[in-house]
């Protein structure tokens, strides 16, 4: 099995970058915003709950987010493995991550980075502001996710690197180019 987090500050690709490696290595794609930002648009009750919380460019409890990333899992039959995006974004997510995919007898393989510098990704978070209009997309609210990302998430990095897990991909230039040093990379574990 490969299990790999796509690892990154908000806006680095991650989104982009994960359905491309799902679909070339058979993986699970599992990304919790995406997860989250369609439980909003159905109205459903996680959806009302976490709402006002991503709007504020906040993370949602560490509780819930490892039940929604085990129902996730449980929805995948036939893959080789997960790609995660946007999960996990604090260490004790990282250890319930842990401890859940040792429960499976499986573990992370690798935690890739995408590296894009923090000008570069302020303008493309407002790119896509004005494109999608997504609602915590907004100048305040872009500043707030990436001050969330420095404070709660980086320490990630430290964790990962003492496991030797952690490797990091030059994020910016085409997607076709990225995507190859992507793979490179993922060929030094397989
Ligand atoms: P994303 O699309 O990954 O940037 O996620 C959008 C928003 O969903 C984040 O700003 C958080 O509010 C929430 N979210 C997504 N994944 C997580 C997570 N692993 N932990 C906490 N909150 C999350």
């Amino acid at each position: 099995m490969l299990n790999l987090i796509l690892f990154g500050t908000p806006g680095s690709g991650k989104g982009t970058q994960s359905v491309k490696i799902a679909e070339k290595y058979k993986l699970g794609h599992i990304s919790t915003g995406d997860i989250f930002r369609s439980e909003i648009k159905s109205k459903t009750e996680l959806g009302l709950k976490v709402q006002k919380i991503i709007e504020r460019g906040c993370l949602v409890s560490d509780e819930m987010l490892i039940e929604i990333l085990d129902n996730a899992m449980k929805k995948f039959s036939d893959v080789e493995g997960f790609v995660l995006d946007g999960f996990p974004r604090t260490i004790r997510q990282a250890e319930e991550l842990d401890e859940l995919l040792g429960s499976r007898n499986e573990c992370v393989s690798l935690v890739l980075a995408l590296d894009v510098n923090p000008d570069e990704v302020l303008h493309r978070l407002m790119k896509r502001a004005a494109q999608e209009g997504r609602k915590d997309d907004t100048e305040e609210v872009i500043k707030k996710r990436l001050n969330v990302y420095y404070h709660q998430t980086s320490p990630l990095i430290e964790y990962y690197q003492k496991q030797g897990k952690y490797k990091s991909v030059h994020g910016i230039g085409s997607v076709e180019d990225i995507f190859e040093n992507i793979c490179n990379t993922i060929q030094t574990v397989r």
